[in-house]
């Protein structure tokens, strides 16, 4: 590698450093945005003017194929399927490191490496990092599509519980662990190509098998995880190919990812050991016996005297607020109500929508004010003296019976707990449950009031009801 490529790959990686940073608070992500784009543009024009490469006929064709999917595909995904995409964008990270671990093993000049190596054992970390490359890519590769078919609804979101599935997941790992110690210390030969064959096959079972027994509500962690895994996937890559700024840059995206998993398990009060190993510790029991109560409809008008005549007023945004993009109508509501003296502010709950931040961003982009937007932990105490909760499009976010059902499959998440308050109003379209598939009794306490219709069309009307009143 020449001194320029050096530098400009060194460039690159403090550019996704710097990224990473300013992608931390909302004043400064747009910032760390226009760092993480300058990196890749660097990172991949130097690779592109690198003395390796000679063919940049095969390179332009792949950039123009990518190109052509990749901007259409980029303008045209909603927000609300974000998450599906993020998932298979960690698919094509685990395929390239699966192809490129393969290419690097049956190249020619790599079987004469694995052969001719001066020192035993540079040819034992070659054949370990082509090995892991591999293993961690088919994991990622198949793992991302099944939470793909889960987040789309063609899969179902409620965990598959194949019998003996611990062992099954044991097995493969020891079966795969025991080949790579044989793989790592023999040189090239028939056997060890059979070797890698048969782990890469296990690998991409491992990855299906694992993502497929967790449960709806348990799918935050497991796109952390994967964004984790495809950054390990990518840094095992690096060490494969030389390529320094691809350990750097998978080291951050795996270590980042690993940390947001830990931060999302502990905001779910669930073991990440108990989560990657599919759910361990649960026996899939699902609650889908009839909830006893009666559900009470509210009109909208009598929504907006009782909100006029309120001082406090707690707005909890679920994933039903994005997908009638509804964060617009609820500011102008908002600024109504602010402007009337009502108190009212926003109680977020860490895995509310479908991506860790998602109501964050889309209350920002709605220019709602930061300081009115609160965490889970901040305004959990503080509905027992709140006169009206508006529960707009959320349910597994606030379901009590996380709290009280210990044989619930959502048993343990701390929730927001909206009941406490004087009245909770619920927004949503119908008694559908949540992405967890599970039931909630919240819709049937005494001082819970439905407001049925799509939550953007029911603010319109709330903020029109609310502005004639106020007449
Ligand atoms: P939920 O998925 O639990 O509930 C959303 C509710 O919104 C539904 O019950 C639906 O009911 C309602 N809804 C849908 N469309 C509309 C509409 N147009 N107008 C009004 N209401 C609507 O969302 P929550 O935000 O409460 O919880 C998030 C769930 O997603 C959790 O289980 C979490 O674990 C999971 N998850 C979170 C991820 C993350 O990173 N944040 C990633 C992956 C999963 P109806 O159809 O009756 O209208």
């Amino acid at each position: 590698m020449t001194p320029i490529i050096s530098m400009a790959y060194l460039f690159a990686a403090v550019m996704f450093i710097l990224a990473l940073s300013g992608l931390s608070k909302h004043e400064t992500a747009p910032r760390g945005v226009i760092y993480g784009m300058a990196g890749m543009a660097i990172a991949i024009l130097a690779t592109i003017f690198s003395p390796d490469v000679t063919n940049y006929l095969a390179i332009a064709i792949a950039m123009a194929i990518g190109a052509a999917i990749g901007i259409p595909l980029a303008k045209k995904v909603e927000m609300t399927e974000m998450p599906q995409l993020i998932a298979l964008l960690h698919s094509f990270v685990g395929l390239a490191a699966v192809i490129i671990g393969w290419n690097g093993y049956l190249a020619a000049e790599n079987q004469a490496y694995a052969l001719q190596a001066s020192l035993p054992g540079d040819a034992i970390i070659h054949n370990v990092e082509i090995y892991l490359g591999i293993f961690i890519g088919a994991v990622t590769l198949t793992g991302s599509l099944a939470a793909y078919g889960k987040l789309t609804g063609k899969l179902s979101s409620k965990p598959l519980m194949l019998p003996g599935r611990h062992m099954i997941n044991l097995a493969i790992i020891v079966v795969s662990v025991i080949m790579m110690l044989f793989f790592a210390a023999t040189a090239y030969s028939t056997g060890n190509t059979l070797m890698l064959a048969i782990m890469t096959i296990l690998a991409l079972i491992i990855g299906v098998h694992m993502v497929v027994a967790i449960g709806g509500a348990d799918m935050p962690v497991v796109i952390s995880m994967l964004n984790s895994y495809s950054g390990w996937a990518a840094a095992a890559t690096g060490f494969m190919l030389g390529n320094d700024l691809l350990i750097t840059v998978g080291a951050l995206v795996g270590s980042s990812g690993a940390i947001l998993s830990y931060i999302m398990c502990r905001a779910m009060n669930r073991s990440f050991i108990s989560v990657i190993l599919g759910g361990f510790g649960t026996d899939g029991s699902s609650t889908d016996e009839a909830i006893e109560g009666e559900i009470s409809p509210i009109e909208t008008d009598e929504l907006a005297s009782e909100i006029l005549e309120s001082q406090s007023l707690i707005i909890v945004p679920g994933f039903g607020m994005a997908v009638a993009h509804a964060q617009q109508t609820v500011c102008e509501m908002t600024n109504f109500l602010r402007t009337r003296g009502v108190e009212v502010r926003f109680a977020i709950h860490p895995v509310a929508g479908r991506l860790p931040g998602h109501m964050n961003v889309l209350l920002a982009e709605a220019n709602v004010p930061y300081d009115i937007v609160e965490e889970m932990d901040e305004i959990n105490d503080d509905f027992p003296s709140t006169d009206v909760v508006m529960v707009i499009g959320a349910n597994d976010i606030v379901n009590p019976d996380a709290l009280e059902k210990p044989d619930s499959p959502i048993a343990g998440m701390p929730v927001l707990e909206v009941w406490k308050a004087r009245t909770t109003v619920v927004l949503k379209r119908s008694m559908a449950t949540g992405y967890s598939g599970v039931e909630n009794p919240l819709f049937y306490k005494d001082n819970t009031r439905m407001l049925f219709g799509d939550a953007k069309d029911s603010i319109s009307k709330l903020l029109t009801a609310l502005q004639n009143q106020a007449n």
